[in-house]
């Protein structure tokens, strides 16, 4: 089924199994409202998701029903997790996607930090 964004959050997740502890992951921060690993499938040198604790499926989702504390909370580690893995000199792009066109796989509000070195395009998609 393709992830819309819009639909109700599925704990079947794979990330809420990896914030249950039921699938390992590579850590690289965690603290009471985020959790930042490596991706699975690196797509650029350094390639690292942050995720809320909390149940949301999207941005949508999250910027809609999230506290103040807990978005606070998650844009602040966004950019700290960047900081800690040396990307600000030489910056680095953050990411979201949100449903179909965007292809997002995983129902779990997540954003990607890529870095590591010169990383293209912005998008390939055809205009
Ligand atoms: P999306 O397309 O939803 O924005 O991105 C989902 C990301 O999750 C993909 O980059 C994919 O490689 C990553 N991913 C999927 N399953 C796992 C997993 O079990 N562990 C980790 N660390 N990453 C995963």
């Amino acid at each position: 089924m393709p992830v819309t964004g819009l639909e109700p959050y599925d704990d079947q997740n794979v990330f809420a199994k990896i914030l249950r502890g039921e699938i390992p992951n590579k850590t690289v921060y965690e603290d009471e409202h985020v959790l930042a690993f490596h991706d699975i499938a690196p797509q650029a040198p350094v390639h690292v998701l942050v995720i809320p604790k909390g149940a949301y499926v999207s941005a949508r989702d999250f910027a809609a029903r999230a506290p103040h504390a807990e978005i606070g909370g998650f844009w602040r580690a966004v950019g700290q997790v960047a900081a800690m893995l040396g990307l600000e000199a030489d910056g680095y792009r953050l990411l979201a996607n949100h449903g179909m066109n965007a292809g997002q796989e995983v129902p779990h509000f997540h954003v990607h930090i890529f870095g590591g070195g010169p990383l293209g395009p912005m998008i390939s998609a055809k205009r």
